[in-house]
């Protein structure tokens, strides 16, 4: 039925040849369609046709062909009486549009299919003003209308099936990618989602004194083009505000941070007064603002993602649209990178509601109650891309190796010391249990990043004092290192992918080497990095060894001299992790840094690795051998026997001065 109807569908009719009007018959006519633009103004339809023209010259070889499918008219009759599609874009008011629609009802063959491209009034209403309101449907383009693929196609409470069928595959026909919105909901799905994203970012700014070209950066770094202050800058705050504003009269509980009203009352509307949350060279001159890209994780994203992932998960509760509906509104319509609820996959529906439940705490707006179909999720372990379920479904693959804890999340390995009791002490099994996971990972192409993490609340406390106190003999020791601890060591540097340490907590002795291992790293600010083998009469070999790769001598020497523990921005700015964040940001970052690894070939990579390894190998393997032929001496030694013993009796060794 809907292909007839959109077949049957020739002639169009756009009312109005405003900003929108204008773009939105281009299109058509591009696409074939025979198309009548009506005016109250012939000058307006006079620069429509320039505009037009000038439009054509950029996108089409034979402009004049298009431009001969466009007839313009002040006569309602010559408009509409024998138009099949009119697409109203008169300005945004009520009155109007329902006088507006009046006229066209009268004046139209009773098959003419109505749409409207309001931007806020409910279509319902719109349609009441004709005797078809089943006929009546939302076609809301964005703007500018030819270059933007996005429509979002909205069923007024009256929108017959066919109806609605017809105005998505028209949308399709003239090539740009229908979004459903199965209700007219205020704001309809683009504007409350971008709304809910750009209020919490102003919120950021006015309530908690963040900065604003940080929260831009944090979003830039997730892959948005631009953040949320330059979009506001760009499209207008005026006009986002005015969408605000819509959405709260009709009842839809959101706050418009004062700062937002602040700079609507004083006209600084962004680009096009020349002055918004930045400034540009002159009105309506567009330069990029300079963003910092160096503080670009001191804002954590989840805190605009959660908030517009709340209003996804409250449209799919209420049957307002999908899940690819969504997704596809946000990647096509606002070139986000993924779609919002893929992203949600990845960020972890419980992080997301913990974020939403420290918003809500902070603000204290209502709003930032977490939707019951999240908890939902939540309570049946459907967390995203962790658990292999959430929104989507994701490969997943889990396995156990020994105290060692294997999952395959897409196309990441993340492999966990879990003996969180023991604050992940390295153990025979804990070593053991690397190299198998290390090598399941290896082993499975689909891997394309590894990454290292501590369960519970360290990375890894070091080598297990017990077990290795319990080594009896020059022999056991020499097992242990030799056989255990050095394969798996061999196994960490030939890793063909690469690896990310991702660290929470303490990084001590063998933790603290196995960070100096992996080719990347991310640690928590609370997280901290020593070597204190020293300090129970033995030393770290791959410190002293493979670690003079990432650390100068002084900084070596410190850490083995002293055994003395040096905080998570000490190590970065050592070299020992690339990062020092936010604990809420140290999974984020190590799954974007893992991520951005995938932008180089696999077979790149693991030859970049070896060449790393091969040069390290020239330099330091035998180094690393006899640093490992001395630790079996020194464990030993009555030195360590003295060491050890204080160690687990949390005392200082009889040395110490
Ligand atoms: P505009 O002011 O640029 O154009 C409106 C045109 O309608 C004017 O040329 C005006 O002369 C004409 N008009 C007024 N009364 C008329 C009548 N009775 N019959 C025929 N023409 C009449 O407005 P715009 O920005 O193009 O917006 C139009 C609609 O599109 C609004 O509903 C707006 O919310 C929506 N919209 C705008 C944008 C945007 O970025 N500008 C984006 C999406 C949707």
């Amino acid at each position: 039925m809907s292909a007839s109807l959109t077949e049957s569908v020739e002639t169009v009719t756009v009312v109005g040849g405003g900003t929108m009007g204008h773009g939105i018959a281009q299109t058509f006519a591009m696409s074939g369609y025979d198309v009548t633009i009506i005016d109250i103004d012939e000058d307006v339809l006079q620069t429509a046709l320039e505009k037009i023209e000038g439009s054509l010259e950029k996108l089409t070889e034979d402009p004049d062909a298009v431009l001969a499918q466009i007839e313009t008219t002040t006569s309602e009759e010559e408009a509409y009486g024998d138009a099949d599609l009119v697409v109203e874009a008169v300005p945004e008011n009520i009155d109007l549009k329902q006088d507006v629609f009046g006229t066209i009802d009268n004046h139209a063959p009773e098959r003419t299919i109505l749409a409207t491209n309001t931007s806020t009034l409910p279509i319902t209403e719109i349609a009441s003003a004709t005797d078809r309101p089943s006929k009546v449907v939302g076609l809301h383009f964005s703007n500018p209308v030819q270059l933007m693929d996005i429509v979002e196609v909205i069923r007024g409470k009256e929108t017959a099936n066919d109806i609605f069928e017809a105005a998505e595959t028209i949308s399709e026909a003239i090539g740009k990618t229908p979004v459903l919105v199965e209700k007219d909901i205020p704001g309809f799905l683009i504007n409350r989602i971008n709304l809910r994203f750009w209020l919490e970012a102003v919120r950021q700014v006015d309530q908690e004194g963040r900065d604003r070209k940080t929260i831009d950066a944090a979003i830039r770094r997730i892959g948005l083009p631009m953040g949320p202050f330059e979009v506001l800058d760009f499209s207008g705050i005026d006009v986002a505000t005015m969408a605000a504003h819509s959405m709260q009269d009709r009842g839809v509980d959101l706050h418009i941070p004062d700062l937002l009203e602040k700079k609507e009352e004083a006209e600084n509307y962004g680009m096009k007064t020349g002055e918004g949350f930045y400034t540009y060279p002159e009105p309506g001159e567009y330069s990029r603002v300079e963003i910092p890209q160096e503080r670009r994780n001191d804002f954590d994203p989840k805190h605009l993602v959660a908030p517009a992932v709340n209003e996804a998960a409250w449209m799919l509760a209420n049957d307002v649209t999908t899940k690819s509906e969504i997704d596809k509104a946000m990647q096509i319509g606002i070139n986000w990178p993924r779609g919002l609820l893929e992203m949600a996959d990845e960020y972890g529906i419980d992080r997301l509601v913990e974020t939403l439940e420290e918003l809500h705490a902070r603000s204290g707006w209502d709003e930032y109650e977490p939707n019951p179909s999240l908890r939902e999720l939540v309570a049946n372990e459907e967390l995203g891309q962790k658990t292999g379920t959430g929104f989507y479904e994701w490969e997943y693959e889990q396995a156990e190796f020994e105290t060692v804890r294997y999952e395959r999340r897409e196309y990441a390995a993340w492999i966990t010391l879990n003996r969180p009791d023991r604050l992940n002490a390295l153990d025979k099994s804990s070593w053991n249990g690397l190299k198998a996971a290390l090598e399941k990972a290896a082993n499975d192409d689909e891997v394309r990043a590894t990454v290292l993490q501590g369960a519970g609340r360290a990375f890894c406390a070091g080598d297990d004092i017990a077990e290795i106190q319990s080594l009896e003999s020059t022999e056991d020791a020499r097992e242990m290192f030799e056989e255990v601890l050095g394969p798996t060591v061999q196994t960490v540097r030939n890793h063909p992918k690469p690896i990310i340490a991702a660290v929470e907590g303490a990084a001590n002795g063998g933790g603290c080497e196995l960070v100096l291992l992996c080719d990347l790293a991310v640690a928590s600010t609370n997280s901290s990095f020593a070597l204190p083998e020293g300090q129970i009469g033995a030393l770290p070999p791959i410190g002293l060894t493979y670690g003079r790769m990432s650390l100068g001598k002084k900084e070596i020497m410190e850490m083995s001299l002293t055994g003395d523990q040096f905080t998570a921005t000490e190590a970065e700015s050592m070299g020992i992790v690339n990062y020092a964040v936010d604990e809420t940001q140290v999974e984020d970052i190590v799954r974007e840094l893992a991520h951005s690894t995938t932008a180089s070939g696999p077979k790149s990579i693991s030859e970049m690795k070896d060449l790393w390894t091969g040069m390290e190998d020239d330099l330091l393997e035998t180094w690393f051998d006899e640093a490992m032929d001395r630790l079996v001496k020194r464990t030993q030694s009555e030195e360590a026997e003295k060491g050890l013993a204080a160690f687990l009796e949390k005392r200082e060794a009889d040395w110490k001065r």
